[in-house]
């Protein structure tokens, strides 16, 4: 439970400066500037997560038509085996609409710590193969092999990998993989589920056109439905009018669709090991030594950096907690806890950190928490927030908060505790 972090990337890691570094010594040497690289960028997606994680977990679930997600009046499908998508069940769809589509369905509250437990574990694993990846959410990753092709084959280097996490965990996962994150994340949705695709630079145009044009993630009905009175389809559509016609139709989206339909994406994948953590120091004025004081401060500050991880739309996996005493010894603790964005979840972890760190009695400089491990919460999200009516208070503390400053709301922790201590 202690690490949050992974290890065992670093011979590839190495291999790929190397050849980086090959490159531009080369430009540097010769004043030849070489062309950029082929990139190659993998998307793995596991299929129906939560969903083959349930069956896993009890097999008398395989084939059957199976619904993950909130409750039957008010929740949302988090998501569904692929049984219950032939009936028209969706992830997102209102949980009512999807048990009218497919009644027979086994519906399921989801178990987040398993969820967690193995997200964890197809993380590790592209850890400790992938020179540089993305963790895009619970159960999507991108992974950058650009300059690999020098030394490995990168299709095979992806079947591979996707072989080992298959043979590691059990759970079913597929990936596209070409020259960037936009067609790969296109490829894996063709190719799932439990298969792969690899689309092979310079093929990326050819293999969109024929797709409808929805496949484009930010093409919502509206637009759908203008594309359609416009005669437009299918991707390849978009491309038999001229830029400045789509432009005067859909503004900046006719740009970027004209762009888009060439299979142009020039996205980088972004480090999970470097992601942003969230984090919150305060250095006091005096230096505190009540508990209460402290821990006051410390339910504060989780809760301030809590309402920055929803404004971000992320979950965190990890949470520590800094001390400070006054001869600048400086003492940390983290954790890793079941992806979350809530504050009831948090405040208790960082409470036990807290107590674990700081020796009794003596005066504190400063305290500090820290979320990291942070992941975008997409459609799971309903998950993480099983119960429907906790996710609209914190919508509505968080709207409050973002209309009139953050210390406006909190919660009456420390009132409590002495209420509950008497
Ligand atoms: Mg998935």
């Amino acid at each position: 439970m202690a690490g949050c972090g992974t290890d065992g990337y670093r011979h590839t890691h190495q291999l790929l400066n190397m050849c980086r570094q090959h490159t531009e010594l080369f430009s540097i040497f010769t004043g030849y500037n070489m062309q950029q690289p082929q990139r190659y960028i993998a998307h793995f997606d596991l299929d129906s997560f939560f969903v083959s994680v349930e069956v896993l977990n009890d097999p008398s679930l395989k084939g059957k038509a199976i619904i993950v997600g909130g409750s039957r009046d008010r929740g949302v499908v988090s998501t569904c085996s692929y049984e219950a998508r032939k009936f028209g069940v969706r992830s997102a769809m209102p949980m009512k609409q999807a048990i009218q589509l497919c009644p027979h369905a086994i519906l399921l509250r989801g178990t987040r710590g398993q969820y967690s437990k193995y997200s964890r574990w197809v993380t590790d694993i592209i850890a400790s193969k992938a020179p540089l990846f993305e963790k895009a959410s619970i159960d999507e990753f991108y992974i950058d092999l650009t300059g690999m092709d020098t030394y490995f084959d990168p299709y095979q280097w992806t079947i591979d990998l996707r072989k080992q996490i298959m043979e590691e965990t059990k759970l079913p996962i597929s990936f596209g993989l070409s020259s960037n994150k936009m067609v790969s994340k296109i490829a894996t949705d063709e190719a799932k589920p439990n298969g792969y695709l690899f689309i092979h630079p310079g093929k990326e145009k050819e293999f969109l056109a024929p797709l409808p044009v929805n496949k484009f993630s930010g093409v919502g009905q509206q637009t759908f439905l203008k594309l359609k009175s416009m005669g437009i389809h299918l991707i390849g559509d978009i491309l038999k009018h001229e830029q400045a016609y789509l432009e005067k139709e859909l503004g900046k989206w006719g740009t970027e669709l004209y762009r888009k339909a060439q299979g142009i994406s020039t996205s980088i994948v972004s480090s999970y090991r470097e992601a942003k953590s969230i984090s919150n120091e305060n250095t006091f004025h005096e230096n505190i030594n009540d508990v209460e004081l402290l821990l006051q401060e410390l339910v504060k500050m989780t809760e301030r950096v809590a309402y920055e991880l929803r404004q971000d739309e992320k979950l965190c996996g990890c949470i520590a907690v800094k001390l400070r005493y006054p001869d600048f010894e400086t003492t940390s603790k983290q954790v890793s806890i079941n992806y979350t964005l809530r504050d009831d979840e948090l405040i208790p972890v960082a409470i036990d950190l807290f107590h674990k760190l700081w020796r009794k009695g003596k005066p504190v400089r400063l305290l500090g928490v820290k979320l990291s491990e942070l992941t975008n919460h997409a459609v799971q999200a309903s998950l993480f927030d099983d119960a429907e009516k906790k996710n609209n208070l914190y919508k509505a503390i968080d709207d409050v908060k973002n209309r009139f400053g953050k210390t406006k709301l909190q919660k009456a922790r420390t009132v409590k505790k002495k209420e509950d201590e008497e």
